[in-house]
């Protein structure tokens, strides 16, 4: 089992590590991620100019690589040629969750993507639940354990081609984690306002600002399941047809 390790946050992000760390147990390793933050880049593939990639260490010491493309040309990369036999792609550990429509801006989420389209194997991102107002260091061993859970049970059971996960970790204590609860994506509210400002040289500019966004905690979604402390697992596919509307629109006059 060859596992290829990327996330959003950059090569040195303590979340990489520690799923790093966690998937050793579970087998092969590789490690490639770009040499930079790119959350909430949503789904990228660098086509307008070349992309560079080098050898790094992690904090443990152990090899890995960096690119200064998006997450998701890391994965399109590995699994057109650059990194042989992956079997399976996993992002993260992301510090904050992506719920809901985050799923599209997610970098973490988007690598995960890229692992369904560029190679037709499964991908899993894992995104850790912390308060946006946290301030110390995050101690990502609780969800890297819980990870590693995750993976087992998809190496063991095979996901559908074209299914993606999108893992949701409470920030709890490894006993205070109540399970796992398989969902679907819940409501994100998003409270985004647009700021108007004025440059030293008097023009303007925009800055999408506001608070930080919350979610409705329906009951089967992965809000749900977070404020309940479960880790929120959801199946995603890419086929973003709205069917009832697809039939109901043929009925429409077209001609
Ligand atoms: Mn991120």
């Amino acid at each position: 089992m060859h596992i290829l390790v990327t996330n959003d946050d950059g090569v040195s992000a303590p979340g990489l590590l520690a799923l790093a760390q966690a998937m050793r147990t579970v087998g092969e390793v590789t490690v490639f991620a770009p040499d930079r933050n790119w959350s909430v880049s949503g789904h990228v593939k660098t086509l307008d100019r070349p992309l560079r990639v080098r050898e790094v260490r992690l904090a443990d010491g152990s090899p890995a690589l960096a690119t200064d493309g998006a997450p998701s040309d890391c994965v399109a990369l590995a699994l057109m040629g650059l990194v042989e036999e992956v079997d399976l792609v996993v992002s993260g550990i992301n510090p904050h969750a992506n719920l809901g429509h985050d799923v599209t801006y997610s970098g973490t989420v988007t690598a995960a993507m890229e692992a369904v389209i560029t190679g037709g194997v499964p991908g899993i991102a894992f995104s850790l639940d912390s308060p946006e107002d946290y301030g110390g260091e995050l101690d990502y061993g609780p969800a890297a354990n819980l990870a590693r859970r995750v993976v087992a049970q998809v190496i063991a059971r095979g996901l559908p081609k074209g299914v993606l996960l999108n893992v949701n970790i409470p920030y709890l204590e490894a006993g205070d984690v109540k399970g796992f609860m398989v969902t679907r994506q819940g409501m994100r509210v998003y409270r985004d306002v647009l700021e108007r400002r004025l440059d030293p040289r008097g023009r303007p500019y925009y800055w999408i600002g506001g608070e930080s966004p919350t979610g409705i905690a329906e009951p089967g979604t992965d809000f749900g399941a977070l404020a309940e402390g479960y880790v929120s697992i959801t199946p995603l596919q890419l086929d973003l047809t709205a069917y009832k509307a697809l039939e109901a629109m043929k009925a429409w006059d077209w001609d």
